[in-house]
C-alpha cells in the first residue's frame, strides 16, 4: 500500500513531506537542492504546475508525511475518490 500525493499539492511546495520521509521516496521535477534554494513563499509562484510524488512501490505506508502536509495533499490509496487519476500519475511519472 502507499500514500499518495494529490494535485492539492500545487502551489505549496513547501517540501515538509520531503523532511518527514523517513526513506526518502517523495520526488519531483526539480532537485531537492533548488527546490530548497528557493524561499517557500515564491515556490508555488516560481514552479507553476510543479507537485512532488511519492514513489508507490517504495512507501513503507508510515504516514509521517501525510501528517505534515499543510495542503491536506497526500492521502492513502485507499481514501483517493472514486475516479482520482493521482496514482496513476505517479506511477506514469515513477516509470518516466
Ligand atoms: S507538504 Fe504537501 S503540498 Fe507541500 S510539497 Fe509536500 S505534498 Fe506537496
Ligand atoms: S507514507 Fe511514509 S514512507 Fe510513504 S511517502 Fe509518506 S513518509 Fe514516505
Amino acid at each position: 500500500m502507499t500514500y499518495v500525493i494529490t494535485s492539492a499539492c500545487v502551489g505549496c511546495l513547501d517540501a515538509a513531506c520531503l523532511e518527514a520521509c523517513p526513506i526518502d521516496c517523495i520526488l519531483g521535477p526539480v532537485a531537492p537542492e533548488v527546490l530548497a534554494a528557493i524561499p517557500r513563499s515564491e515556490r508555488g509562484l516560481r514552479l507553476p504546475g510543479v507537485q512532488l510524488f511519492i514513489h508507490p512501490d517504495e512507501c513503507i505506508d508510515c504516514g509521517a508525511c501525510a501528517a505534515v502536509c499543510p495542503a491536506g495533499a497526500i492521502l492513502h490509496e485507499d481514501d483517493l475518490p472514486p475516479g482520482a487519476d493521482d496514482l496513476v500519475r505517479a506511477r506514469a511519472y515513477f516509470r518516466a
